[in-house]
């Protein structure tokens, strides 16, 4: 009866024979069968139809990370429904122009969050799921039967709505498909060699892309176990590890996992593959990575509104600082003033192939803007691929900096400052000058406490072409991120922005 939505008979496929086998294991809690979550899920699809939900509403969540979310995620897709999570992070006002945007037809918050999210939710329905997974929601899907048969939904039909983390201007809805999801998760489970064998240890948010479709969706196409975490916490992790065959991060995993000396090759042993993205992995914790475990992350390339693009191989070199390849049935290409880039040369980084997102959310100008008619998405990171055929994410294009006329790429700057002893991080940005239109600023993070901005000025040295130095270098204990460990240069623009007074 799965076979009817075109995503859940996929995500279903490798389980149905395995009711009983362990999905999730969740410490200090039961082992969750594949049996559990689907009927789990069923009895959700259920519940949301009796809230109203007809096929193509919108069902809009900002839950903590539960197996019940889960279950919650796959009754949507199964009621026909669209899902769009959203950051726990996200205050108030953030979640109200999300509903008016989007007007789902239901609301699923924190319990405590549903006197305020009463005022903001016009006529959709709210209902609750607190951070143990109990809440109006689970009482209503407590009491239906199981074994609802999915709403038919095609390859073309959506299935979720994302936001984008939205740096600049309105965040936009990506619209991604049922088809979106499963075939870039069906080819990340064949590329990364993902089997029914492998113990997922899943530690990311459920409300991006990294955690709900990569390292979900891979984890039930391949009928793998997780190990199911609310969020990141380094012994929780360490302590998995020698169960555990994959872990699935952002780069502020691999560099917190790093500062534990508990992180050794004897603890990683059991564990055949660390996945790195969402954000860029140092070179350095790469290196570090290896020089301590014996193992190389694999680094890959991806974004909300594609889904997974590019990544390192698994049986070839994984090779720091790149992103890798193409995966299979992607395409993509590096633009610059309309022409095709060759090999070393920088450009905008476009992507077109069965990954690609729908275009955005009642957003048709925004769309027109970055899909092409012929379905080259234009992503707005810089790239450039090596005579190897790795690809290298050189920042976002908004990102770049133009002083004095020219072009600078923050990356090669970063790059050479984080290869000076002392230096943990940093981020180069531009911001307003009077003379050269944007000046170069380095803020750094020291990992020696008595690292000065001239010996990293000295350190640079013959390095850099004298446009290319920064014209001011500030410390800083640590650098602004995100959720998924993205630095946020627009708020670091926005704190610097003074830095060149007009005389
Ligand atoms: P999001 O849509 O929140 O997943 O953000 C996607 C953006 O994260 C991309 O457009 C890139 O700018 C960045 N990103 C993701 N993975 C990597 C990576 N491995 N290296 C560098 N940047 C990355």
């Amino acid at each position: 009866m799965y076979d009817r939505n075109h995503l859940l008979a996929r995500l279903r496929a490798a389980s149905l024979e395995r009711e009983g086998d362990v999905f999730a294991q969740i410490p200090g809690a039961g082992p969750v069968t594949f049996g559990d979550l689907f009927s789990g899920a069923e009895r959700m699809a259920a519940a949301l139809v009796g809230a109203g939900v007809k096929p193509g509403d919108r069902v809009a969540v900002q839950v903590p990370k539960t197996i019940e979310a889960i279950e919650l995620y796959l009754g949507t897709v199964m009621a026909g429904g669209i899902f769009l999570p959203l950051n726990t992070a996200y205050t108030t006002p953030e979640v109200a122009y999300f509903l008016g945007d989007a007007t789902p037809a239901v609301v699923v918050c924190d319990p405590t969050r549903k006197g305020e999210i009463a005022t903001i939710a016009g006529d959709a329905t709210i209902l609750t799921l607190d951070a143990s997974g109990h809440g109006s929601l689970r009482e209503l899907a407590d009491a239906q039967p199981p074994g609802f048969t999915p709403v038919a939904r095609r390859a073309d039909d959506l299935a979720a709505i994302l936001y984008t983390s939205g740096t600049t201007g309105r965040s936009k809805g990506a619209m991604l498909s049922h088809d979106n999801l499963s075939s870039n998760s069906e080819v990340l489970r064949d590329y990364w060699h993902f089997t029914a064998d492998d113990v997922l240890i899943h530690a990311l948010p459920i409300f991006h892309t990294h955690g709900l479709f990569v390292a979900t969706n891979v984890a039930l196409l391949a009928g793998c176990r997780v190990i199911f975490l609310p969020g990141f916490d380094t012994d929780a992790i360490l302590a998995a590890m020698p169960e555990a065959t994959a872990l699935m991060g952002v780069p502020t995993f691999y560099t917190r996992l790093l500062a534990d000396p508990r992180l050794d090759r004897a603890r990683t042993a059991n564990m055949r593959l660390f996945i790195s993205g969402s954000a860029p992995l140092l070179v350095a914790t790469h290196r570090e990575w290896e020089a301590r475990t014996g193992h190389r992350i694999l680094e890959r390339y991806g974004m909300t509104e594609t889904n997974m693009t590019c990544s390192n191989p698994y049986d070839g070199e994984r090779r720091a600082g790149t992103v890798g390849f193409p995966l299979p049935g992607v395409e993509t290409r590096i633009m610059k003033d309309g022409r095709e880039m060759p090999a070393g040369e920088i450009g905008v980084l476009e992507v077109r192939g069965p990954n690609v997102f729908k275009g955005y959310w009642q957003m048709p100008e925004k769309t027109a803007e970055e899909l092409r008619p012929d379905g080259w998405f234009i992503t707005g990171d810089l790239a450039m691929r090596d005579a190897d055929g790795y690809y290298t994410i050189v920042g976002r294009a908004r990102d770049l900096i133009i002083s004095g006329g020219f072009n600078i790429y923050p990356r090669e700057i970063e790059s050479l400052i984080d290869d000076l002893e002392g230096v943990a991080e940093s981020a180069v940005i531009g911001v307003p000058h009077p003379d050269f239109g944007e000046g170069v600023v380095a803020v750094v993070v020291p990992s020696d406490p008595s690292l000065t901005p001239e010996r990293i000025m000295a350190g640079l040295e013959g390095k850099l072409a004298s446009f290319k130095r920064p014209k001011q270098i500030i410390l800083t204990p640590a650098l602004p991120r995100n959720t998924m460990g993205k630095v946020q240069k627009k708020a670091l623009r926005e704190t610097y922005a003074d830095l060149f007074p007009a005389t």
